[in-house]
């Protein structure tokens, strides 16, 4: 999968929720970590969230207890 980049929209893993996120700035050691990452927080008072220093883990679905917290390219309506 390609390396993440700034202003892309990816998805952060928030429990058993996928939430929209947008890249705000690329881990320069790690091109896949992304180091600062605003997540779209659907509902309550605040409308985005601040993660720092977020993992990939694409194949979350194999293992969805490792999953909480890191971040992965946006599934399709065709993916199975
Ligand atoms: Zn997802």
């Amino acid at each position: 999968m390609p390396n993440p980049t700034v202003g892309r929209i990816v998805h952060y893993r928030s429990g058993n929720a996928c939430l929209a996120a947008v890249v705000a700035k690329i881990d320069e050691q790690e091109p896949a970590r992304i180091a600062v990452l605003h997540v779209i927080v659907p509902s309550g008072a605040k409308t985005t969230s601040r993660e720092r220093d977020v993992r990939a883990n694409q194949d979350w679905a194999a293992d969805p207890g490792t999953a909480n917290r890191t971040w992965h390219w946006p599934e399709r309506e065709d993916d199975e």
